[in-house]
């Protein structure tokens, strides 16, 4: 049976205009060169050399899923979001997970924390979490982040990652022994993208009908249980498998064994911010459990696979200034920075109407704004009116703001964040220390002493730098790390 025999539709060029040859290049004779007018050749060359986009600078590496939200019990007491509105009330999400500093193509069991991005497709617009599998960050203040990431990416020099570089950073950041501490532990490396929690980290505000506010941090505790690799273990799967989450995450989902997160929220009353005795809007430091216990709020499951990667997974775009009405930002600094940045990578990585495409556009209500026009507009508007006021029945403001206006006062100026009784860059990370089974903090200090001692020879300083900030979290686990990395570095 010949290709025309089966009936099957006709190749067409990008004009739609019917192929007749798809195997053999138009020449000049038989073994001649090519002719120009072969414009099937050269279409199909120039649009293969244009299939990338920019890559992200971070969490460039992902992989998502669709699924749904499902209100588990009554938050009208913090909030008036809709789509949280009431018990049993679900709702469509978009979740891509990632790893960090690892480029496009790099393999996905390494230690590194995961990106846990959300998108809630409301009937109020869509709402975006971009939270990390880490309830903490690295640095408190978005101006230190192209920094940090610069010594996690690759050196200008020698063009690879330099233990140099990250420990000069870490060492000099105080502020990021907590996180630092939660990386070379277990859940720096989870085993899947199913096998681990993911939080907002962020506080967020929470605004109820009667206009009150609460400030909020987000959990997503899975239900199928933490699971983590060790080193030697992600070793061996990251060159036999280096799309392991990826894979695992798909196949899952194709088999009809759905994961799924249970969602809880702590919830500090407005009045308690001030005087709390960490900053609330700390991205470094956790609200202990005992302060502000987790409430159950809801279940996230993910059911559905996207068709398209590149469509769907690459080109995905989520903002945390993404909001709806009753959710809204707190003053968390490196909140702030991100309100601007992840739009900003967007319209330069997809362009500018990124918002239109079928994954990050609204699909619980539409989008009515007077933008137009830009890089592949498809021209949704029609011939509808691109102004507003106007007298023609285009769409109006409501009047209401999406959040509750909060209290500024003093000069303004480049101020550290105001110092809250039990602030300080350590205590968090010798809190979480000492939580760790004695098997862990064993693998924790092998963890950091071997990339520690990694540092060069005549930067011993750099390596008393990085081990006192451990020392000042916790004597035991100062001193353990300090043998150890002298240890490997006699050898
Ligand atoms: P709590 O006892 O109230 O909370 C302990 C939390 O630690 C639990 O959420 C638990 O998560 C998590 N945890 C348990 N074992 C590990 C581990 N090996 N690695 C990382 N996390 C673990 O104590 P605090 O609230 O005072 O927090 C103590 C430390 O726990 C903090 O310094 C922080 O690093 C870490 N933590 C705190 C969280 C918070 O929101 N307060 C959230 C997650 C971690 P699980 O139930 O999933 O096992």
């Amino acid at each position: 049976m010949t290709i025309q025999d089966e009936q099957r539709p006709t190749l067409t060029t990008e004009a739609g205009a019917p192929v007749a040859d798809n195997q053999n290049t138009e020449t000049a004779g038989v073994g001649g060169p090519a002719l120009i007018q072969d414009q099937l050749l050269f279409e199909k060359l120039a649009h293969f050399n244009r299939e990338r986009i920019p890559e992200r600078v971070v969490h460039a590496r992902g992989a998502g899923a669709y699924g749904t939200f499902t209100v588990t019990a009554d938050v009208t007491p913090w909030t008036r979001a809709a789509f949280l509105s009431e018990v049993g009330r679900q709702t469509e999400v978009f979740l891509r997970f990632s790893t960090v500093a690892g480029n496009l193509g790099a393999a996905d069991a390494v230690r590194d924390p995961r990106g846990f991005a959300l998108k809630f497709y409301t009937e109020e617009g869509n709402y975006d979490l971009v939270g990390n599998n880490t309830p903490v960050f690295f640095i408190k203040d978005a101006v230190k982040f192209p920094d940090f990431i610069h010594t996690q990416k690759r050196d200008p020099y020698s063009g690879s990652q330099e233990a140099d570089n990250v420990w000069d950073f870490w060492g000099l950041s105080p502020e990021a022994t907590h996180q630092v501490t939660w990386l070379f532990g277990d859940r720096g490396i989870p085993a899947s993208y199913r096998h681990m929690n993911g939080y907002g980290s962020h506080t967020y505000q929470w605004q109820n009908e009667a206009g009150e506010h609460f400030w909020v941090k987000y959990h997503f505790k899975t239900d199928q249980g933490i699971r983590n690799l060790t080193q030697a273990e992600a070793n061996t799967l990251a060159g036999e498998d280096p799309d392991s989450h990826q894979r695992d995450l798909r196949s899952s989902i194709e088999q009809g064994d759905f994961p799924s997160w249970t969602v809880q929220v702590q919830i500090m009353p407005a009045a308690d911010a001030a005087q709390y005795r960490f900053n609330p809007f700390d991205l470094t430091k956790v609200w202990p459990h005992a302060d502000y216990p987790p409430i159950e709020i809801g279940r996230l499951e993910l059911n559905r696979n996207p068709d398209n990667v590149f469509a769907e997974v690459e080109q995905s775009v989520f903002s945390p200034a993404h909001f709806v009405p009753g959710i809204g930002p707190s003053p968390d600094k490196m909140l702030q920075g991100r309100l601007f940045a992840y739009a900003d990578a967007h319209r330069y990585r997809v362009g500018i109407n990124a918002d239109h495409l079928p994954v990050n556009r609204p699909h619980a209500t539409e989008a009515r704004t007077n933008s137009r026009d830009g890089h592949l507009y498809d021209g949704r508007h029609g011939r509808q009116k691109n102004y507003e006021p106007n007298s023609f029945g285009g769409p109006v403001q409501t009047g209401r703001p999406l959040w509750a206006a909060t209290a500024v006062d003093g000069l303004t100026g480049n101020h550290v964040a105001p110092s809250h009784a039990e602030d300080d860059d350590f205590v968090q990370a010798g809190t979480l220390y000492r939580l760790f089974s004695e098997e862990e903090k064993q693998r924790l200090i092998a963890n950091l002493a071997g990339f520690i001692a990694k540092v060069s020879a005549d930067r011993e300083d750099i390596v008393e730098r990085a081990v006192d900030n451990f020392r000042k979290a916790d004597a035991d686990y100062g001193q353990r790390l300090d043998a150890a990395v002298r240890e490997l570095r006699k050898q």
